[in-house]
């Protein structure tokens, strides 16, 4: 039986969506961060549970021929990325494999994705970086969480980030530390800064700065102001975000603006967006429009139709087919976002387009009798829909539903809710919004089974993998 800090040498003959590498020692399970499918490694046993086991890479006798360069000097120990260490086409696959996986597992259906499509950036592509301070004797530093912890690894420039964001993050530590305004520590409850908040727009160049504290008051704010505007003429938004809450959510909704406009905005497909610090916007605008393209692709919306968008955030998908369909319904949330869909809607003269603040499944509800969507958008969180949701779409009986996940286990979940009820998986794609990570994002087209014009018809429940 093995110990801990023992040593080995390991095949690795498999990876996991969390970029560790998979090895047996007499049929024993032991799982490495920072492997690749082919290495030869000597690892040093840190974890020895009942049925697996942590090592850590000690020494790499053979590389496999799926290892690229790795040019972050916080991976592997930064808790973002879990793929840097292999080449591109490999993360790729493993992501397909991990759709068609959730999709069979747990939805019991027998599919592919159609397509696996790559980012056309997989650096510095992210358009919003969220950093956690943490305070090293007199200085502050910015950086990211460490792998399933809270403790934070200082970086600067992080590799998924665009370049102008490092001499943003310097000029606000540079501006802490002279002001003597240190970072909050979570367990003592001591210091002022939670997070540094960076969003821009890729095609405008707008940039957003926003400083989570939680003090509603800073030293010298407008010596923070003055030093930003002078480390970048794009930034268009400087917001003091005040979170006094005893939690992981970063943002609160009590902010503050200290310089120029409550919003930034961005492009896609064309259209121009209004975003303001708490609405929700995909972070790779590269692959957003692909994704959109593709929901509008398979949604395809005429004249006649009717389109419930839920989860809308700032609007953007239902936006982007207004002009195809007869008329738009979003439903979001947060009333910012609402607040920037109507002025979207507006600003791109779209006129067929109507937004409600409220939860996807009560709106949804409230909507029975006044709307009857023919298409409906389902762009939920990372836990899905809930069961009313489910409910409350089925019984709007729309022919089709395309649903845009970045959870592929609870979008398979959902699915198969919707195939009990009447509806066929036609389309299923994979895109990858968020490259080097184990994140990956699905689109499917659900279409109701025939016209009917009635959600009572019960079909009969599908046998598992009985669905192509
Ligand atoms: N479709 C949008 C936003 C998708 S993200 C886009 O592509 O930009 C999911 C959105 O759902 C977020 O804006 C979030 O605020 C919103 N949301 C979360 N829970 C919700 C609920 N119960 N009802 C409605 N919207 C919700």
């Amino acid at each position: 039986m093995l110990k801990k800090n023992d040593t080995l040498i390991v095949d690795i003959t498999d990876m996991t969506s969390e970029g560790y590498g998979v090895c047996r020692h007499e049929n024993y399970v032991i799982f490495v961060l920072g492997c690749a499918t082919g290495d030869k490694a000597e690892i040093k046993m840190m974890k020895v549970l009942k049925n697996f086991g942590y090592g850590k890479l000690i020494n790499l006798i053979q590389q496999s021929e799926l290892r690229t360069e790795n040019k972050c000097k916080a991976f592997p120990s930064c808790g973002g990325c879990v793929f840097r260490h292999i080449k591109y086409e490999e993360e790729l696959n493993i992501k397909k494999n991990i759709v068609a996986h959730n999709f069979k597992a747990i939805g019991g259906f027998d599919l592919e994705p159609e397509e696996m499509v790559g980012s056309p950036l997989i650096e510095r592509y992210r358009n919003k970086a969220e950093y956690p301070a943490v305070q090293v004797g007199e200085n502050i530093q910015f950086g990211f969480y460490a792998r399933g912890s809270h403790r934070v690894i200082p970086c600067d420039d992080c590799l998924l980030q665009p370049a102008s964001f490092e001499p943003i993050v310097k000029c606000v530590k540079d501006y802490c530390d002279n002001n003597k305004i240190r970072a909050y520590n979570e367990e003592t409850g001591i210091g002022t800064i939670r997070h540094l908040y960076i969003r821009c727009g890729i095609e405008t160049g707008e940039i957003m700065v926003c400083l989570v504290s939680r003090k509603d008051k800073l030293r010298n704010e407008q010596e923070l102001v003055s030093s930003l505007l002078k480390t970048n003429n794009k930034i268009q938004s400087i917001v003091l975000d005040v979170n006094t809450d005893n939690t992981n959510v970063i943002l609160s909704e009590n902010y503050r603006v200290l310089s120029g406009k409550e919003f930034i905005q961005e492009k896609l497909n064309g259209l121009t967006f209004n975003i303001s610090p708490l609405s929700f916007f995909q972070v790779n605008k590269y692959t957003a429009e692909l994704i959109y393209s593709k929901t509008c692709e398979y949604a395809s919306p005429t004249k006649d139709d009717v389109i419930l968008d839920l989860y809308c955030g700032t609007g953007t998908i239902g936006l982007s087919m207004a002009e195809s369909a007869k008329e738009v319904v979003g439903v979001e949330i947060i009333q910012d976002a609402v607040d920037n869909a109507v002025i979207n809607a507006k600003n791109n003269g779209i006129s067929n387009a109507e937004f409600i603040c409220g939860d996807a499944g009560v709106i949804a509800n409230d909507l029975e009798n006044k709307i009857k969507p023919s298409v409906v958008i389902l762009d939920p969180p990372r836990a899905g829909l809930d069961e009313n949701t489910v409910k409350q779409v089925v019984k709007m009986n729309p022919k089709k539903i395309v649903m845009v996940s970045c959870n592929s286990a609870t979008a398979a979940r959902d699915c198969k809710s919707f195939a009990e009820s009447g509806y066929t998986i036609e389309h299923l794609s994979a895109f990858d919004m968020f490259p080097r990570t184990g994140h990956v994002e699905t689109v499917i087209g659900l279409y109701r089974k025939d016209n009917l014009s009635s959600a009572k018809v019960t079909y009969p429940k599908l046998a598992k993998n009985d669905h192509h």
